[in-house]
């Protein structure tokens, strides 16, 4: 078997609302594909993303890097190449741009092994569960007016959520706790409330923001500090009993190993678009059930929804429905939970009509 061609694209989605967290606004969603065809036939699609900004960068790199190093290989070999767009452009890489460009082939390649297995991608990767606990981070945006946030916080529960996002890192601390009090009253006590601070602040503010965040029973208090400070997260973790979520801008299990070790995390997010794809993702799930963490990914819950049927320390998918307009087919949440496509590989496909406007190049290298 053997990967004879790969195509290329490069898509710029807009937000379906306007999209603000604690230190960036988030207009668009940039996608680069990589589909891998075979010479038997099949073939297996895989996206990287940005949230706006490098997206060209991403495609050049996987354009010039990566798909001459996999053109000919055998792509049940997952593993090796895995390892060869690790090492190859080492140099420039280990994180960035160059992990990023990883995501496409690496998830192409197992949307392809799942094809030919005849499985759904969550069985093939492992099969624990049928179904997810969603929880919403649509309805708690930072430019959301208090208003705003209870009223959709209340409908999300109503839709059967059990938990939803609010973010936090407004300038004043008081205005963060009023919103949380607010929706802590509009949801009950049942409810699972997450914060998201986006890497907003220092150790010392996220350990004084955490102390009167405490009376909220808050499930969890994600990326508080930059994601480099693993000192600062382990201080926070040791002053506050709120339990701390990060890992959507860790790029491998190496950093991943780090926080686990130093029990500077409590909760980890690892994101199939950063990491380089599936492999590391599950290399670091399952590095986390070792520690007796779970595992929360970030984001592209078409995805996730796999990664996390595939394991038993899962907690939840992530509900942002970004990319529900240019799909074929809308990940299917009822009642709170998410369904898996039960169709061969991950069943993750863009709508050709309605991406096509989206579009701004496609590359197609026969090998
Ligand atoms: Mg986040």
């Amino acid at each position: 078997m053997k990967i004879t061609r790969i195509d290329t694209a490069f898509y710029r989605f807009p937000a379906h609302r306007k999209i603000v967290d604690a230190i960036q606004e988030f207009t668009h969603m940039e996608v680069i594909t990589a589909t891998i065809h075979t010479n038997d036939g099949l073939t297996g699609m895989g996206i990287g993303y940005t949230i706006g900004r490098g997206g060209k960068a991403i495609k050049v790199f996987l354009d010039e890097e990566f798909v001459p190093l996999v053109l000919g290989e055998d792509p049940s070999n997952i593993e090796r190449i895995w390892e060869e767009m690790w090492w190859g452009p080492h140099w420039v890489g280990r994180g960035g741009i160059a992990s990023l460009a990883m995501c496409p082939i690496d998830i192409a390649l197992w949307d392809l092994k799942a094809k030919r297995a005849g499985l759904p991608l969550y069985k093939l990767l492992g099969g624990f569960r049928d179904r997810m606990p969603v929880y919403d981070t649509d309805s708690g945006w930072l430019n959301h007016s208090q208003d705003e946030i209870i009223r959709e916080a209340a409908e999300r529960v109503e839709q059967g959520y059990t938990g939803v996002k609010i973010k936090v890192g407004k300038d004043n601390r008081s205005e963060d706790v009023a919103r949380l009090r607010a929706v802590r009253k509009a949801v009950g006590p049942d409810i699972k409330i997450m914060t998201d601070a986006n890497l907003r602040w220092t150790a010392t503010e996220a350990i004084a923001r955490a102390r009167m965040f405490e009376e909220f029973d808050l499930f969890w208090l994600e990326e508080p500090i930059e994601a480099d400070d693993v000192l600062g997260h382990e201080k926070l973790r040791r002053s506050t009993s709120i339990p701390i979520a990060l890992g959507e801008s860790l790029y491998n299990r190496h950093v991943f190993k780090e926080y686990l070790a130093r029990d500077a995390a409590s909760i980890v997010q690892p994101d199939v678009g950063r990491v380089g794809g599936i492999t590391e993702w599950m290399r670091i799930a399952n590095m986390a059930h070792g520690f007796n963490v779970n595992v929360s990914p970030h984001f592209l819950m078409e995805l996730h929804i796999h990664t996390t049927c595939a394991i038993p320390n899962a907690l939840w998918v992530e509900h942002i429905p970004f990319l529900n307009r240019f799909v074929v087919e809308p990940l299917r949440i009822e009642d709170g939970h998410a369904y898996p496509p039960e169709t061969p590989g991950h069943g993750l496909a863009f709508d050709p009509e309605r991406s096509q406007p989206h579009l701004i190049e496609t590359n197609s290298f026969p090998g």
